[in-house]
């Protein structure tokens, strides 16, 4: 229990905050404890040095007054050495060839020779000594060894020593606790995010993270978050109002059905009445039947199951065949069918896709247009761009400008007045069809309409790779007219 609080803790990003500051502090105190320590003990020794040289100064003179009475001198050695701030301060006069003349100041025993050498500083443990050669004139060639004890530097770097300790320890001491403190106000942001989010259900998708106007990378994680929960709150809405909509459709041609059958069970009917009524629920069926085939093509469409590589498809092949299918229709209602030179395009994408695409342009540009109007088939490879346009104009009633931005919308139907055939075949899930395929293939649709004249849907489509690679359609035409 308690060793899982542990690991919880030390897996939380405060713990490892507070960890990489309480190094980062240990590692620059330490460096500059050390660079401290550094400068300081190369001060000291500069300036004790600065005094042995003017010392050198002070017992030449000396020796130029007292020369050749050594003792005199030594006597006069001894006041200076006296009177000196250096512990232990001491000098040395030899001879050119390393026989002592003269000392004075403390009797320093230092057993290395003295030589001939350019003037040196050095340390001869417990002493700092600096070793000079006296050329003045009038005197034989001497060399002077002067120093002191250098306790006093070691003790100035001991006080120093337990002052960078002690604050040291203090600021380590710190370190824990400001690292707490930084971490718990870093991390704080994202307990609330955590908190928020924990909170989420689907239901419930109207909390937003608070944003708190810093400006930093919590706040755009939360401004991230806070748009794709619109996002996913937009989704579910017309989700649900997709599936209102869909019960709702059901429900109509269900309730024909089944006051059909009521009707023809209420009492005995002759055969020509249960013919009619069959006929109804026949009809019926066939609506409920082809508006579940377009509720599964637009559930496909939101999950991603629409998609261009598995399978390509001719797509002049597939306009020639609506063509064709739609034929009787349009004679029928006096409406001519015209289309022209469709050149050879390969595009991605099942052909039921593509089948379902055209037609339900067909069908609706033939639907709004009245007898004697024409609809016009194009199609037009653009090999620069790489894709293939189809487009269907038909000479119909036209779209008034408000329904226009809405007609790719699911459920969406115009004023039915305006449509010639007022039956139930119109569930306005077409064009949102044809969008969902046509998206979901990579390519793009759009509606340009003038009211009274008619309308142009035009599809773009991307070539299929091969197709593109090998200008598919610069140079196939055909011609086809219905
Ligand atoms: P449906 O599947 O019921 O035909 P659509 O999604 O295809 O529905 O069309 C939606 C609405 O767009 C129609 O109800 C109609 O108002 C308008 N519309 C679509 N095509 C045309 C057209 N060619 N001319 C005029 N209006 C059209």
């Amino acid at each position: 229990m308690l060793s899982e609080r542990l690991r919880n803790l030390t897996a939380t990003i405060r713990f490892s905050l507070m960890l990489w500051m309480i190094i980062v502090v240990f590692v620059l105190v330490l460096v500059t404890s050390l660079g401290v320590r550094q400068v300081y003990r190369t001060q000291l020794l500069e300036k004790f040095d600065q005094a042995l040289l003017a010392d050198v100064k002070k017992v030449s003179q000396e020796i130029q007054i007292h020369y050749p009475d050594w003792r005199r001198l030594e006597q006069s050695l001894d006041d200076i050495a006296f009177a000196h701030p250096v512990q232990a301060w001491f000098v040395q006069i030899y001879d050119k060839k390393g026989a002592r003349l003269a000392a004075g100041g403390h009797h320093a025993d230092i057993a290395t020779p003295i030589v001939d050498e350019p003037p040196t500083t050095h340390d001869r443990v417990p002493y700092r000594v600096y070793v000079a050669r006296l050329e003045e004139p009038g005197l034989p060639t001497l060399l002077l060894r002067l120093g002191g004890n250098r306790q006093s530097l070691e003790d100035a770097l001991a006080l120093l020593d337990q002052t960078l300790l002690v604050r040291s320890m203090i600021i380590l001491l710190l370190a824990p606790i400001g690292g707490y403190v930084l971490a718990r106000r870093a991390t704080q942001p994202i307990a609330k995010i955590i908190a928020t989010a924990a909170r989420l259900q689907p239901s419930r998708l109207d909390e937003r993270l608070p944003i708190r106007g810093t400006g930093d990378e919590l706040d755009q994680l939360s401004r991230t978050i806070n748009s794709m929960l619109d996002r996913i709150a937009s989704y579910i809405d017309k989700n649900r109002e997709f599936v209102a909509h869909a019960a709702h459709e059901l429900r109509s041609p269900l309730a024909a059905i089944r006051s059909s059958v009521e009707v023809a069970l209420n009492r005995q009917r002759s055969a020509d009445e249960y013919a009619t009524l069959l006929g109804e629920v026949m009809e019926e069926c066939q609506y409920l039947s082809n508006l579940v085939n377009r509720l599964l093509i637009l559930a496909e469409g939101d999950v991603g199951r629409i998609d261009g590589r598995r399978s390509t498809t001719r797509l002049d092949d597939i306009v020639r065949e609506s063509l064709d299918m739609f034929e009787a229709v349009a004679d029928l209602q006096g409406v001519r069918l015209e289309a022209s030179d469709l050149p050879a395009a390969s595009v991605p994408g099942d052909e039921d896709y593509h089948r379902q695409l055209v037609r339900n342009l067909l069908d609706n540009a033939i639907k709004f247009t009245p007898p004697g109007g024409a609809v016009h088939l194009g199609l037009a490879v653009e090999p620069a761009k790489q894709t293939v346009a189809l487009t269907v104009a038909d000479e119909g009633v036209g779209i008034p400008p408000h329904d226009l931005p809405h007609v790719f919308e699911r459920f969406f139907r115009g004023d039915r007045s305006r449509q010639r055939h007022q039956g139930r075949q119109s569930s306005g899930l077409g064009l949102s069809i044809c969008q969902a395929i046509v998206r979901a293939l990579g390519g793009d649709i759009a509606a340009a309409s003038t009211l009274g004249q008619g309308s142009t849907f035009t599809v773009t489509l991307p070539l299929t790779v091969e197709a593109a690679a090998a200008g598919v359609g610069q140079g196939v035409q055909q011609s086809v007219s219905a």
